[in-house]
């Protein structure tokens, strides 16, 4: 939920997903629709599914409980290298490094002040890590990437400002280019982002008649709205029934 979503967002959706699903085999249990119901306002509504079909697997491949390596992890449908070590660091305490946007910044700044390859900032991660607190060490480098080492960064009140090579050193900013530095993403604006999550919105109250999408969306582009629908549908996010179309109920 959290993926390039500020924390403000996800709060309410997050109380209403736990609420109704609790455990992953509640959520496994579900249809796909009400999966979607829930995740209105957060957008990047594939995720949803992936994070469905994590909890079938869950309840079918692991009795139901979230596996603990970073292996089981990244087997799941839609989990990458940060959301498996995380889960396994925060949840598990396995001594494994969480390298997201923020902690890539400070890499490349405080510690190698260069651009760092995504290998290159992977090694040093795990080659940072202490041997004990694991979680909260990789809880401070994430907090010292949201909180000081931003795209614009805070350096006269960070806390490692003595110690940070850029600082010392000087250049250009190593950050930019790093590996696990999130770019700039398109406008959201007239994007077909924008018209997926309209027509999921639509969907979530009524099925609609596929004739009549282009219009509901306030597009005049058929073409366009039918490759989204098409898009859609192959995603599994959405079906055509008859004339209709609805979300996907599996
Ligand atoms: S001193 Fe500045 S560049 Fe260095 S880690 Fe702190 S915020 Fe980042």
């Amino acid at each position: 939920m959290l993926q390039q979503t500020q924390v403000s967002r996800v709060i309410e959706p997050w109380r209403r997903f736990m609420d109704a699903f609790p455990t992953p085999r509640r959520c496994a249990d579900a249809p796909l629709a009400s999966v979607l119901q829930l995740w209105a306002g957060l957008g990047y509504h594939r995720r949803a599914k992936a994070l469905h079909e994590t909890a079938k697997r869950i309840r079918d491949d692991f009795s139901g409980e979230v596996p603990s390596s970073v292996f089981a992890l990244r087997s799941l449908p839609g989990v990458g290298d940060y959301t498996a070590n995380a889960v396994a660091s925060f949840a598990f305490g396995e001594r494994v490094a969480v390298l997201d946007t923020n902690v890539g910044r400070v890499l490349a700044r405080a510690i190698a002040n260069r651009t760092l390859r995504t290998a290159e900032a992977r090694d040093l991660a795990e080659r940072l890590l202490p041997d004990e607190h694991v979680a909260a060490f990789n809880q401070a480098m994430l907090d010292l990437g949201a909180q000081y080492c931003k795209a614009t960064p805070s350096c006269t009140s960070c806390p490692v400002a003595r110690s940070c090579r850029w600082k010392k050193e000087g250049g250009v900013d190593p950050a930019p280019l790093s590996a696990g530095v999130s770019r700039r993403q398109s406008a959201f604006e007239g994007s077909d982002r924008q018209l997926r999550g309209r027509l999921l919105a639509l969907l979530r109250d009524a099925d609609v008649e596929f004739r009549d999408v282009t219009k509901l969306l306030g597009s005049n582009d058929v073409s366009r709205v039918g490759a989204i629908v098409e898009r859609m549908v192959n995603e599994g996010l959405i079906e055509r029934r008859g004339t209709r179309v609805q979300l996907a109920r599996s």
